[in-house]
C-alpha cells in the first residue's frame, strides 16, 4: 500500500505538470514513450512479437510516431484469444497484477490487467480531470460505477463514496441524498435518468458543485438537462476501462486529448490517416501499461481531431468530436427511461460473477414491453445463474417488461465498425422530442 500511495503521489505530480507543457512538448514525450512501448512489446510480449515478424515489419525501422502505421492494427477479438499468456509481457507476474475484465458497449468481454504503478498513474489522470474542472482534495466525490475502486482516502481529504450503477434510480437517489457529493460522477445515461426522477425535497440534500459524466456518448441536449437540474456545470469524459482516459473536457468545454496517457491516431475508411476535421476511426495506442500493451488497438470510436489551440493552456490536442458509442436507451410502457448503461453494465456485473456464463450478447427491446436477449452460450452456461441476471433486470425496470431469450451461435455484425449490444426500435435516442417529454 505505501509503495502504491508513493507511486501515486509521483504520477499526480507527473500528470499536472504536463498541463504546463506546450504541444510541441508533449508530442515529444509522447512519442518517446510510444517507442519504448513497441520495443519492449516486441521484445516481451510473444503476440506483438509474432504479429510484426509476421507483417515482416522491421522493429529497428520504427523511429518515429509516423512510423506507427508501419504496424497492423489489433483488435478485441486479437486480444482476447490471445489473454493471458500471448498478450501480457514476459517481465510481468501475473498475480501482482490488477486483473479487470469489462464489455465496452458490444457485448463481448475483454480481460485486461494493468501493474500497480500504471493503476495509479491512471487514477493520477482521472483526478487531473477533476481538479482541472475545480474539484480539490477536501471535496467530496461520488461516483456511480458498476463496480467499486479502491481509491485511497487521506482523513478528511480524497472522500469518496461508491454507488452501484445496476440497482434501482429511486435506490441510487437515496444513496445520493446520503452522500452529499460535491463532485458527482457517473455514466451519462444514469446521471440523465437521475436527473429526471429528483424532486425539489432531493435537491435540497443533492447540491454538485460540478458533475462529470463518462463512459458513453451524450448529447448536448442531456448535458444541459443533467446541468439546469442539478444548477452547476457537467463535463464530459471520453474514457475507456482498458485505457483509461481518452480525452475530457476543459473549463472551456473543448474536449483535451491526454497523449501523456493514451496516443491516438484517427484513420479513414482506408486505414490512411484522417485530416483535422475529417471524421475516422479511432486507434489507440497506450505509453503506460507495460503489462499489457494495447498498440494500434482498435477500440471501435469514431471521431474527427482539431488542429486548433484552445483558449485554455493546456498543450494537449483536441478532439473535435466524438461519435462512437451509441448505445440506445429503453423507454418503457409507463414511458420510464432505462439507460442503456445500466443494462450493459448488469450484464458486465454477471460476466464477472460467472466467468464462462455467456460468450456473447445483445439486447434488443422490440416493443416498449418487449425485450429480446440474444445470447451465445459460455462454456458454462447455466439457465439459474442466467435467470438471476434477468431477475435484475426485471427489478432494474420495476414494471411488467417481457424478457425472451433467444440462444444463438453468434451475433451478426451488422454495418458500422462496432456492433451495438444494446439496441432500442422504440426509442429513437438523439431524438429531442424524446427527451423533452421526459423533462
Ligand atoms: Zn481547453
Amino acid at each position: 500500500m505505501i509503495r502504491f500511495i508513493f507511486y501515486l503521489a509521483v504520477s499526480v505530480i507527473k500528470v499536472h505538470f504536463n498541463n504546463l507543457l506546450s504541444r510541441k512538448r508533449l508530442l515529444k514525450n509522447t512519442e518517446k514513450r510510444v517507442l519504448r512501448t513497441i520495443r519492449r512489446a516486441y521484445e516481451d510480449v510473444p503476440y506483438y512479437k509474432k504479429l510484426y515478424d509476421e507483417w515482416g515489419v522491421d522493429i529497428s525501422e520504427i523511429k518515429t510516431i509516423d512510423d506507427l502505421r508501419l504496424l497492423p492494427c489489433i483488435t478485441k477479438d486479437e486480444i482476447r484469444e490471445n489473454f493471458p499468456g500471448g498478450i501480457i509481457s514476459r517481465k510481468n507476474r501475473l498475480e501482482k497484477c490488477h486483473y479487470s475484465a469489462t464489455t465496452g458497449s458490444t457485448g463481448k468481454s475483454l480481460p485486461f490487467v494493468f501493474t500497480k504503478s500504471t493503476f495509479a498513474f491512471y487514477i493520477a489522470t482521472g483526478l487531473r480531470m477533476y481538479t482541472m474542472i475545480g474539484y480539490r482534495p477536501w471535496h467530496k466525490m461520488v461516483y456511480i460505477k458498476y463496480t467499486k475502486l479502491d481509491y485511497p482516502r487521506f482523513g478528511p481529504f480524497f472522500r469518496t463514496e461508491h454507488i452501484p450503477s445496476t440497482i434501482p434510480v429511486e435506490q441510487q437517489i437515496a444513496q445520493l441524498r446520503n452522500a452529499k457529493p460535491d463532485l458527482l460522477l457517473g455514466y451519462a445515461s444514469i446521471v440523465f435518468e437521475i436527473a429526471q426522477k429528483l424532486t425539489a425535497d432531493d435537491l435540497q440534500h443533492i447540491r454538485p458543485k460540478f458533475i462529470g459524466i463518462n463512459s458513453e456518448l451524450s448529447t448536448q441536449h442531456q448535458r444541459d438537462f443533467i446541468s439546469q437540474v442539478f444548477g452547476c456545470p457537467v463535463y464530459d469524459e471520453y474514457s475507456t476501462e482498458e485505457t483509461w482516459m481518452v480525452a475530457s473536457q476543459c473549463r472551456e468545454g473543448n474536449y483535451h486529448l491526454y497523449i501523456d496517457n493514451v496516443w491516438v491516431e484517427f484513420l479513414d475508411k482506408n486505414g490512411k490517416p484522417a485530416r483535422p476535421g475529417e471524421q475516422g476511426e479511432m486507434v489507440l495506442t497506450t505509453t503506460r501499461s507495460s503489462a499489457m500493451p494495447f498498440i494500434r488497438y482498435r477500440i471501435g470510436d469514431i471521431g474527427r481531431y482539431s488542429d486548433s489551440s484552445c483558449t485554455c493552456s493546456l498543450g494537449y490536442p483536441i478532439l473535435k468530436s466524438f461519435e462512437g458509442r451509441s448505445d440506445d436507451s429503453f423507454i418503457l410502457p409507463s414511458g420510464k427511461y432505462i439507460s442503456s448503461l445500466k443494462i450493459l453494465n448488469t450484464f458486465t456485473k454477471y460476466i464477472k460473477k460467472y466467468l464462462y456464463l455467456m460468450e456473447e450478447f445483445k439486447i434488443i427491446q422490440k416493443d416498449s414491453g418487449f425485450v429480446v436477449i440474444e445470447l451465445v452460450r459460455g462454456s458454462e452456461y447455466n439457465d439459474q445463474h442466467f435467470q438471476e441476471l434477468v431477475d435484475s433486470l426485471h427489478a432494474i425496470f420495476g414494471e411488467p417488461v417481457t424478457i425472451s431469450i433467444e440462444f444463438v451461435d453468434h451475433i451478426e455484425i451488422k454495418n458500422g465498425i462496432k456492433r451495438k449490444a444494446i439496441e432500442s426500435w422504440v426509442n429513437n435516442r438523439e431524438n429531442d422530442t424524446v427527451l423533452t417529454s421526459a423533462v
